[in-house]
């Protein structure tokens, strides 16, 4: 089976990791830091606090943020169910917002839309408080456009920059345009640290807060211990940070490769029947998915393409998720089809193929093989 994904572990990290277990500091040790400072260093923000995963990382912004319950959070429609979750988690509400048919970011125009419409409407309670942006699959979305609307109005913007960790797209950096920008080490990411998170920002307070909420509520500069909140423990191991470093220094080379698969699979897919990623001006994605989109005649056989790619020894899958339409977020607020067109129409669509710094051209000839076998 080519496999969708494969971590890139290799002698180097495991070293690495062996040091720090055989060095008894296996939690708050230096290694965390150390850790922060390179991540920081690369978004081009003043602070970065590791945590254990993204998902503890996009929750300790909206706490920073101090998002209350009946707040409002705009977030993309489509993106893995994480992003909107923590919102829910601070007892606030998601607002989707549609999405773009090339990047599957979140569309400008349609977040100046939702925050007209919602903001006008006397039904919805609360304020617009957030804007959650993703950078789907390294795809920066276009926060030129985005910032001009939310630094009108004053609200503040967190980047799900989950799978972009060094994306660029004119001019901006990935986790470094927005208020605070949330980064995933997750072995599907094109780093991994087994699970791990970091949540960069330019504004010591924001910082100081993060760090308070990841460990136990104890504030990071009180000379002896003073608990001011009534913290999570969200804390990164030594052991995570050590093989995070260890990733980070291979990471140019790791990007340059998945920008090679990627263009292989421009080249080889360029006459079938998929959309292929789009190529934008002045955009530099981290290539960590392959999404194409089946011709829509075929959009009710997304199920079965990636059945019979998995029955061929290609391992498949859909882009990410609709939000509005999973079991919880349709049961609450009742979302039904044609509520997010973009959304309803790229989720059924949009398909994975196997992406990793190690994936041979042989490999990626074979999987374009197989959908042309499939009619595509
Ligand atoms: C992977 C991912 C997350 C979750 O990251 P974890 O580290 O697994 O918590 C959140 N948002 C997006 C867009 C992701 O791709």
């Amino acid at each position: 089976m080519i496999p969708l994904a494969k971590p890139s572990i290799d002698n180097t990290d495991i070293a690495a990791v062996t040091e720090v277990l055989l060095s008894g500091q296996l939690v708050q040790g230096r290694k965390v830091e150390e850790f922060e400072r390179h991540v920081s260093d690369i978004v081009g923000a003043s602070n970065a606090v590791a945590v254990s995963n993204c998902t503890a990382a996009l929750h300790l912004a909206l706490l920073a943020l101090n998002i209350k319950p009946d707040d409002l959070v705009a977030v993309p429609a489509y993106s893995w169910p994480a992003t909107a979750n923590v919102v829910e988690l601070c007892g606030a509400t998601p607002i989707f917002v549609d999405i773009e048919p090339d990047t599957f970011a979140m569309s400008a125009s349609a977040l100046a839309h939702t925050l007209d419409r919602v903001s006008g409407s006397t039904r919805t309670r609360g304020t617009f408080v957030a804007v959650i942006v993703v950078h789907p699959f390294g795809q920066m979305a276009d926060m030129r456009a985005i910032l001009k609307i939310t630094e009108k109005l004053k609200i503040p913007v967190i980047e799900d920059a989950a799978c972009a960790l060094g994306a660029l797209r004119n001019g901006l950096r990935s986790g470094g345009c927005g208020q605070i920008g949330c980064f995933s080490f997750h072995p599907r990411k094109a780093i991994t640290t087994g699970e791990g998170g970091i949540a960069c920002c330019n504004d010591q307070a924001v910082s100081d807060t993060m760090r308070t909420w990841r460990n136990h509520g104890q504030h990071p500069s009180a000379s002896t211990p003073t608990f001011t909140l009534p913290g999570y423990n969200y804390r990164m191991t030594d052991v995570q940070a050590a093989l995070g470093i260890s990733q980070l220094q291979k990471y140019p080379h790791i990007l340059d490769m998945r920008r090679k698969a990627a263009g292989q699979y421009h080249t080889l897919l360029a006459r079938t029947s998929l959309t292929l990623p789009p190529t934008l001006a002045d955009n530099q994605p981290v290539h960590q998915s392959y999404v194409v989109l089946l011709p829509q005649k075929y959009s009710n056989t997304q199920r079965e393409t990636i059945f019979r790619l998995r029955e061929l020894g290609v391992e498949a899958t859909i882009g990410t998720w609709h939000i509005p339409m999973t079991e919880y977020y349709k049961t609450r607020y009742n979302y039904t089809v044609g509520n997010y067109p973009i959304a309803d129409d790229i989720f059924q669509r949009a398909l994975s193929l196997p992406l990793f710094d190690a994936i041979t051209e042989t490999e990626q000839e074979y999987v374009a093989e197989c959908l042309r076998s499939l009619g595509l």
